[in-house]
């Protein structure tokens, strides 16, 4: 899969083109302006042209600032003047059919209007994810309500805005079988179902908590309409604690799968500390060890776990610090640990055992960091 900045810059490097100017006032700005240029282009918003004199700045492939050029972006007004170099249909030419992500509408009458409100903003986030790493025109949102456009504040006629079902918008285009992103399947998101055609995701947001599972309806829905329902997770090892579950999230991670980057590299490119800790709240328990210390219970983990848990979780120190106040535990340096483990006994009992000291003075090695 391939951006249609990427695939501009191959047809500019195919015919020679190693700088483009602008005889216009607008100009992409941003990471990517062949991205940019490249939507440009993709909604009729003029061309790349030979000029018969060159413009004074230019930006080479790689977006560096360089002198002169004989091609420029030019408006649509000024495109019949000049040699058109790449058009909309040369771009359009090359993009594939698929892959459609599709945002299902289908429960926004189940939502209270502040999660209305957030279902709107995250496909707000969601349309701005697909400008800078796909096609807004890939993005399908079904079950279109007049409510949704109002608020929804989209440029809804650069998506795929559909009135219908998912179904009959499937139908239409000849689909049979998609990938549902469930976070209550049983299987996991794998390379094969990268290859599927659709990916559809929940149009869904749960304040309340009171739409646990509803993901699933969406797919039995579309089962009864004869629809083949590949029910997928995204996990980060094992586990969709920590996965952010924001509409745009999961866009992200899925199109950063789509460009090959794996599950976890790309889950952790949209990890906030707060999706982190959530899983802290999980990991830091696991790896707790107990000990009764002069007759109080105190529930200690390693300081190194921090370092490791790094590894895989977007934390720092203080998200670490604050999960072991919540949950009451400490922790301590492994060398100390050994220490604790040399001059206590272990103790087996109903929680799955302890290990005790009787010196009082063994309760100094034992401090919040
Ligand atoms: N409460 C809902 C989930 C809403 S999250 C439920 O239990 O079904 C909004 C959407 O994001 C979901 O519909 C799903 O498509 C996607 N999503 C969130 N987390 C996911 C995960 N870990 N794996 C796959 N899809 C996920």
């Amino acid at each position: 899969m391939k951006r249609p900045g990427e695939i501009l810059r191959e047809i500019l490097k195919e015919k020679g083109v190693e700088s483009i100017g602008t005889l216009s006032r607008k100009w992409p700005s941003g990471e990517d302006i062949y991205q940019e240029l490249a939507l440009l282009l993709l909604e009729g918003d003029g061309a790349i042209v030979k000029l018969g004199e060159p413009v004074k700045e230019s930006w080479d492939l790689e977006g560096r600032k360089k002198g002169p050029s004989l091609y420029a972006y030019v408006r649509p007004c000024m495109v019949d003047k000049f040699e058109v170099v790449v058009s909309r249909e040369d771009l359009l030419h090359k993009l594939p059919d698929y892959p459609w992500i599709i945002v299902d509408l289908m429960f926004w009458d189940k939502h209270i209007p502040k999660e209305k409100g957030k279902v709107s903003l995250q496909l707000r986030e969601t349309y701005a994810v697909m400008r800078r790493m796909f096609w807004p025109r890939r993005l399908a949102i079904t079950w279109v309500n007049e409510e949704f456009k109002r608020m929804s504040k989209l440029p809804l006629n650069k998506v795929e805005a559909f009135e219908g079902s998912t179904a009959d918008f499937l139908k239409l285009r000849g689909i049979e079988r998609v990938v549902l992103l469930d976070p209550n399947a049983q299987e996991v998101l794998s390379q094969d179902d990268l290859k599927e055609k659709v990916f559809i995701i929940g149009g869904i947001v749960d304040m309340k908590g009171d739409k646990k599972g509803t993901t699933a309806k969406i797919g039995e829905e579309l089962e009864s309409k004869g629809i083949e329902v590949l029910r997928r997770k995204i996990v980060l090892r094992g586990d969709i604690v920590g996965v952010p579950d924001r509409i745009n999230h999961i866009a992200e991670i899925l199109l950063r799968m789509l460009y090959g980057e794996n599950m976890e590299k790309a889950i952790l490119a949209v990890q906030a500390p707060t999706h982190a800790r959530w899983r802290l709240r999980k990991e830091i328990p696991k790896r707790k060890i107990r000990y009764l210390i002069d007759g109080k219970l105190y529930l200690v983990v390693e300081k190194e776990l921090y370092d490791e848990l790094k590894q895989w979780l977007n934390i720092r120190w203080e998200d670490f610090v604050k999960v072991l106040r919540e949950t009451g535990m400490v922790a301590l340096e492994r060398r100390r640990i050994h220490h604790l483990n040399k001059i206590s006994v272990y103790r087996l009992d109903r929680s799955g055992g302890k290990r005790v000291i009787l010196l009082k003075r063994a309760a100094l090695l034992c401090y919040n960091c």
